[in-house]
């Protein structure tokens, strides 16, 4: 557990004197706590007797002996009433810095992780489930905030009330503290026999529970194929055995805990008992006052149930410290894919020049998950500045994994890929990313506004070039007939948008970007054929001297591409114009006998 404060404390290091001063509150106040106890004893000794205080070797002597009974009481009640307000003020600050910091820090991490692991390669979110590190983001994160915000704080409290209470039982009376401390291990052995398999269960039931929260995002996810199918019913009975599942481990581990319970309960009473049958005598044999027995067994309580407390949350900052340590992890990783340290531009001397080609040579790769099958088999091409050029071929032969590689999403095992002679591990990944503008095969939109959607390609961009950019890849007439225009919510991924209108989004998107490399995945694949003219008319515009890779499964959007790359099994296995390839191209002719001359 050491070792995990260690890692976490550049996060809390930002708030040393906020932890001290929740330091200091937790001390007073625990220490005014336990001189309730002194107070009880001034209210028994000095309140309620008649006859004057016996002499006993009291820890407090107040000479009072000129008051009344009634003074004596109004006294001894201030005094208490006194100690109430102290623990009041200590609590609140207590209390309130304790809580901020539980927040606060979990809201630091939480952005940390958030941070560090947005720019992870893509192939690391195809190991974990993004599910796993939503969990870590949110679960971990909130165990630790109530850990921070309140349990390490009521461990610490009654850790302290434990120790200063044995200490003051030790000075006031032996005899009486080793009853205590005879019963206090009879109290901790069923603690930890049972605390051990509460925690077990209740770690089962945090399992389970993710069962059912991975059920219902999985059903809702798929809910049109749940309906159209009309398994609901499937669905209902599914979720209801996860349920009970999860009811039937909770149901065991309250079970448990309610024995544990009864039986601390019982051993405590026992001991209590006891403890006040034999410090009874001593009051009835005049060795101590019955103000002090009382202090005496408020003191024994506090300790006993202090002592509860500290077992039941050192469980807790153990599964805190599991869950730190799974965000730790997650602040450790270290992308694969970074910027080299003195990073390089493409120069561009006059502004008639585009020397953005790309050129790949002898690229070798394969996917991490798939070892033993290469993606692309020692790739060479090129792809001229300015020209619109397009990959055609079967499908699975590796013409997105060129797309993958261009961003280096990933990167090739051996041979190199160049923009504009400059080789693309040299560019940072922020200039690398900025000269390249996608239009992905399947469109991403966020759950936000359609103009929010468009400017996610440029930021900082105007209303009227969000509308020029609409306006240029055919997006205008459909958005004017959403309920509220280019305010209009989208719904997650864009589930209020059809397909076609969703690619369309996506092209304005590319246009608002503005870059100096197009890549186009089966930009036209949803759009009928009306829509299909006018994206070709918008792209045309688009492309014009842009340096466009143009992915297309219809061989009729690519006829007029400048240059056609035909690709197959991850290898080149042809390049020349529509013409040239129909002339001398096996797989193109046959591609073009499946699709153009049906
Ligand atoms: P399509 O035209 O159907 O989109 P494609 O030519 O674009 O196909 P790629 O998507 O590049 O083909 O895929 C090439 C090969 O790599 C396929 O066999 C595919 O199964 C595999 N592949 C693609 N993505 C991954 C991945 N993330 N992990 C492992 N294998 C992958």
């Amino acid at each position: 557990m050491p070792s995990v404060f260690k890692k976490l404390y550049p996060f809390l290091k930002p708030y040393k004197l906020k932890f001290f001063w929740a330091a200091v509150s937790l001390v007073f106040t625990s220490v005014a706590t336990l001189s309730l106890g002194q107070g009880l004893r001034v209210l028994v000794d000095l309140g309620f007797s008649n006859e004057e205080t016996p002499e006993v070797n009291s820890t407090f002597t107040l000479d009072i002996s000129a008051y009344t009974n009634y003074e004596k009481l109004a006294i001894a009640i201030a005094f208490l009433g006194a100690i109430g307000i102290l623990i009041a003020l200590g609590t609140f600050v207590r209390h309130y810095l304790v809580s901020w910091l539980g927040e606060r820090i979990s809201s630091d991490l939480r952005v940390e992780v958030y941070k560090h692991i947005i720019h992870m390669e893509p192939s690391y979110f195809e190991e974990t489930s993004a599910g796993d590190i939503q969990s870590r983001i949110l679960t971990d994160t909130t165990l630790l905030q109530t850990i921070v915000g309140s349990s390490f704080s009521i461990f610490l409290r009654n850790f302290l009330i434990f120790v200063l209470g044995i200490i003051w039982l030790f000075v006031t009376n032996p005899k009486l503290t080793s009853i205590v401390l005879v019963s206090v291990p009879l109290v901790v052995f069923p603690i930890l026999i049972f605390g051990r398999k509460v925690r077990k269960l209740s770690k089962e039931t945090q399992d389970k529970l993710a069962g059912i929260g991975s059920q219902v995002n999985e059903s809702l996810f798929n809910i049109r194929t749940v309906q159209a199918f009309h398994q609901e019913s499937y669905e209902k009975s599914k979720f209801n055995r996860f349920v009970e599942i999860a009811f039937n481990v909770s149901a065991y581990r309250i079970l448990y805990r309610s024995f544990m319970i009864v039986i601390v309960i019982t051993l405590v009473l026992a001991g209590i008992s006891f403890m006040i049958w034999a410090g009874g005598i001593d009051v009835i044999e005049g060795r101590i006052s019955s103000g002090e027995l009382i202090a005496f067994s408020f003191y024994a309580i506090m300790v006993a149930s202090s002592l509860g407390s500290v077992s039941e949350v050192i469980g807790e900052l153990q599964r805190a410290a599991g869950a730190t340590e799974r965000l730790i992890e997650l602040l450790q990783l270290e992308p694969k894919i970074n910027s080299p340290i003195n990073s390089k531009t493409i120069r561009v001397s006059s502004s008639t020049e585009n020397p953005y080609s790309i050129k790949f040579s002898d690229v070798l790769f394969h996917y991490p998950s798939r070892p033993d099958r290469v993606t692309l088999d020692q790739l060479s091409l090129e792809i001229p500045a300015g020209k619109v050029t397009a990959l055609v071929g079967p499908s699975g032969a590796g013409k997105s994994t060129i797309f993958d590689l261009i961003y280096r999403f990933h990167d090739p095992q051996s041979g190199s890929i160049q923009i504009g002679n400059v080789t693309i591990k040299d560019f940072s990944l922020e200039y690398l990313r900025s000269t390249l503008g996608l239009v992905p095969q399947e469109p991403n939109l966020f759950s936000g506004t359609v103009s929010e959607n468009i400017r996610y390609g440029k930021l900082d961009a105007s209303d009227d070039e969000v509308k020029a950019a609409a306006e240029a890849s055919f997006s205008l007439d459909f958005i004017n007939d959403l309920p509220s225009g280019f305010d209009s919510q989208l719904g997650e991924n864009g589930v209020r948008l059809s397909g076609g209108q969703k690619q369309r989004l996506a092209i304005a998107r590319a246009i608002l970007k503005n870059p100096k490399i197009l890549l186009l995945d089966e930009a036209t694949s949803s759009l009928d054929s009306e829509s299909e003219m006018f994206i070709q008319q918008a792209l045309k515009e688009l492309t014009k001297n842009r340096t466009t890779l143009m992915i297309a499964h219809r061989l009729s959007t690519v006829i007029n591409a400048d240059l056609i790359h035909v690709i197959e099994n991850g290898k080149l296995v042809g390049s020349g114009t529509h013409d040239e390839l129909l002339k001398a191209n096996e797989l193109y002719q046959k591609l073009a006998r499946l699709q153009l001359f049906r």
